[in-house]
């Protein structure tokens, strides 16, 4: 399995290695890279969407400009999230691949007409650090107490907030851990239990929903903690390719080395905290690092972002695509709802017999993922039920 997520890592690296310096971090510069990695039947293993990032719009920016409400510019682009609709992009082409008669690496047709994934393929997402929000909080492991000499043997109870010292005479003492590692999300304002922001363990609550900082002012974006759970139950395909395709789940999270990291963390924030206490996803931690990851020197986020995604379609590049200021990309929800509707008009199945395309608004198309709407709803009533919605008019432009 450690093996598997090297393997995973190393494609990962590899490959943002050999992009230009365009959108990459300056010298003191830090950021986070993710990735998506087909498996096939075959065990080969191709990526298929990388993406890097950090930065998340707060509900100022949002508001006031008109550019969002229609759908042209992303708030969120930690790098996790940003990788996820690169993703999409590379589903929508295998699905024109598919509807222009090639053979798809992953889809194919069933005999009702409908879309469906090829036998044998599985999705992993590589991160370079351990998602923000729920995830993130855990005890260190190293900390320090000047009182205590180095030949004492240390033993953590982490479950407990306990550490049980044992001196070379045999004596056992109980003190408490001095510190956990913290996240900049924040709970959501809806959620029963706050942050205390105490000092030590007693910082922060874990369970909650949070949202991302933003520069200095709230966001309306969810941490890639909950996202990631989020995903997790309703496929990473999101609603409107719910419509064309079967839900597309993440079997396996990779996380980078050398970054501060917890299964328990992981497993908590992922899906424990959902009362989803059994779950197919697998989180392993690989050996080997991003290079440009937060450390002493680079302590700076980087500001702009990488996204690429493979074209399988013969004659078009593959091509990485710098960010330039959140704008005209193919991934923001305006360029996804029109690459959705072409796909349609293409597809000509009854699921997606959509009538009046220029006229139909983007959340009302939306709406018509009822299988998808449902289940969202009814993980919305249950655990998800903070999960604060995004303004409605963001959501109702026409293309
Ligand atoms: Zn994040």
């Amino acid at each position: 399995m450690e093996d598997f997520a090297d393997q995973i890592a190393q494609l990962c690296l590899e490959k943002y290695n050999k992009l230009s310096k365009n959108g990459k971090p300056l010298e003191k510069e830090w950021t986070v890279l993710s990735g998506i990695i087909l498996k096939k039947k075959d065990s080969s293993l191709n990526l298929v969407a990388l993406a890097t990032g950090t930065k998340c719009l707060g509900k100022s920016d949002l508001l006031n400009t008109k550019i969002y409400e229609q759908g042209c510019r992303l708030n969120d682009s930690h790098a996790e999230v940003l990788v996820r609709r690169a993703f999409l992009r590379y589903l929508y082409e295998q699905i024109d691949f598919l509807l222009s008669d090639f053979k798809s690496d992953i889809f194919t047709i069933d005999d009702k007409k409908k879309i469906k994934l090829h036998d044998g393929i599985s999705f992993h997402l590589f991160t370079s650090q351990t998602p923000c929000g729920d995830c993130s909080i855990f005890l260190k492991k190293e900390f320090y107490e000047d009182d205590i000499p180095p030949t004492k043997i240390r033993k953590c109870d982490y479950n407990n907030g306990m550490e049980i010292v044992e001196s070379n005479n045999n004596r056992k003492e109980k003190r408490l851990i001095k510190d956990i590692y913290r996240t900049g999300a924040k709970c959501v304002k809806s959620e029963k239990y706050q942050d205390p922001h105490l000092p030590g363990i007693n910082y922060h609550v874990v369970g909650p929903l949070r949202t991302k900082p933003g520069r200095g002012n709230p966001t309306l974006s969810l941490s890639c903690s909950d996202k990631i759970a989020k995903w997790n139950l309703l496929g990473v395909q999101g609603s409107l390719l719910s419509i064309l395709i079967p839900p597309i789940k993440i079997e396996t999270i990779i996380v980078g080395g050398n970054c501060p990291f917890s299964l328990e963390a992981m497993e908590r924030g992922l899906y424990k905290r959902f009362n989803e206490k059994t779950c197919e996803l697998k989180i392993i931690q690989s050996k080997f690092s991003f290079n440009q990851q937060k450390n002493s020197e680079r302590k700076h986020p980087c500001p702009s972002s990488i996204i690429w995604c493979a074209v399988a379609v013969e004659g078009r590049k593959q091509g990485a695509t710098k960010k330039k200021k959140g704008s005209n990309l193919l991934i923001t929800r305006r360029a996804l709802f029109e690459t959705f509707l072409q796909t349609c008009d293409k597809y000509q199945h009854s699921d997606c017999n959509i009538r009046h395309p220029k006229r139909i608004t983007y959340l009302d198309c939306k709406m018509w993922s009822k299988n998808y709407q449902s289940l969202w709803n009814t993980l919305k009533s249950d655990s998800f039920h903070t999960w604060p919605s995004k303004p409605i008019h963001l959501q109702t432009f026409v293309l």
